[in-house]
């Protein structure tokens, strides 16, 4: 098995079930690990500097892109933005370990050109726009017009999934895991 400089790109519209595959598949896997990025926006609630992100100032934040410390980065939401130091890859890199992204589908194809053969990006597809908009009803955590902006959100993300090596629908999520368990599996083995 050769781990060597590898990483594995995951990218989903919200509500997708994207954040409960790569948990499990962390689980499963114990040469993947999950590349914490930076951001120039505070921290909410309980997130802990290094475990959720690393949080730094604007200025921080500027200073470190100018220097060309970030893999990738983007200006999110206005005024915050999020990106990947280089120095989270050799931390993880160093270990032996394979680095995991989960990022948005923008970040997800830029780190994929640069990194290339190196790279396995995936899309993660909800089986149908209605069945998106079910589960974020479902889940209820957003109000009708904020899931309708997600739903407008998904539709232009996944306008995207060609561009990415490989995408599995999660329709039922253990038919999923077990697709996305293979694929990786494969790409470690290489
Ligand atoms: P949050 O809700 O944590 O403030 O924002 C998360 C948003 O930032 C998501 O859209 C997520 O995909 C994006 N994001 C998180 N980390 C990165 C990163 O390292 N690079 C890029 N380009 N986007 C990121």
């Amino acid at each position: 098995m050769s781990c060597q400089g590898k990483v594995v790109i995951f990218s989903a519209p919200s509500g997708t079930g994207k954040s409960t595959i790569i948990n499990r598949l962390l689980q499963e896997l114990p040469d993947l690990e999950f590349s914490i990025s930076a951001t120039s926006r505070s921290p909410r609630g309980t997130e802990r500097d290094g475990v959720e992100y690393y949080f730094l100032s604007e200025q921080e934040f500027k200073k470190r892109v100018e220097n060309g410390e970030f893999l990738e980065w983007e200006e999110v939401y206005s005024g915050s933005c999020y990106g990947t130091l280089n120095s989270e890859l050799r931390r993880i890199w160093t270990k032996g370990h394979v680095v995991v992204f989960d990022i948005d589908v923008q970040g997800a194809l830029n780190i994929k050109n640069r990194l290339g053969a190196k790279a396995l990006s995936v899309f993660i597809m909800p089986p149908s726009i209605e069945e998106l908009r079910r589960r974020l009803v479902r889940r209820a955590t957003d109000t009708a017009e904020a899931i309708e902006k997600r739903v407008a959100k998904a539709e232009t993300e996944i306008g995207f999934q060609p561009y990415f090596d490989v995408t599995v629908v999660n329709d039922d999520l253990d038919t999923a895991l077990a697709e996305i368990r293979k694929i990786v599996s494969d790409f470690l083995e290489k």
